[in-house]
């Protein structure tokens, strides 16, 4: 998905890509296994904090590239645990994902469609019918949202598609 000025969605690119993306700006190889390993690894969501790179390179990464691209617009937390955040994306639509934590185990539970073509008639999610698919970059977003709030302490160590939408019709 674009956003302005050319800007693109980090977490929706591969590592591929966002080394020929640094290859064409004459940048070398490593310079895209330093960001990703930011972002991926350390968990950082904006170039600022890269410190191992320069500040004119992080402002001409932060021209091309968005790292996130949902806002967290509601977050309610029940009394075992389970955190949901509302996320809205960049067209206002919104999606929710869940933190869902049993023992030692960490599970995300994430959306791949806002809204849902199939209208189970048990369900909510599918009485408005698809609005959208969710993009791989708004899907990756929801996980490490997700991840977000069990660090330090705990690790994300699960991840279903089991939130809103049927993922094999995306
Ligand atoms: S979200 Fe799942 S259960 Fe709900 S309508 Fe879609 S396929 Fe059916």
């Amino acid at each position: 998905m674009n956003f302005s000025n050319n800007q693109h969605h980090l977490l929706g690119t591969t590592l591929n890509d966002f080394t020929v993306f640094c290859a064409e700006h004459d940048l070398p190889k490593y310079r895209a296994k330093q960001v990703f390993e930011w972002v991926y690894t350390k968990g950082v969501s904006n170039f600022v904090e890269m410190s191992n790179l320069s500040k004119p390179l992080r402002e001409m990464l932060a021209e091309h590239w968005v790292i996130n691209t949902g806002k967290e617009i509601r977050r309610q937390q029940a009394s075992d645990g389970t955190i949901k955040l509302l996320l809205e994306w960049p067209d206002s639509v919104t999606s929710e994902c869940v933190l869902i934590s049993e023992d030692r185990r960490r599970t995300a539970c994430i959306s791949s469609q806002v809204g849902c073509p199939v209208g189970c008639q048990f369900c909510a999610s599918g009485l408005g019918g698809l609005q959208r698919n969710l993009t791989a970059g708004e899907m990756v977003e929801q996980a490490m949202s997700i991840r977000r709030l069990c660090e330090p302490i705990h690790r994300l160590n699960n991840i279903v598609l089991m939130g809103l939408g049927e993922p094999l019709t995306n």
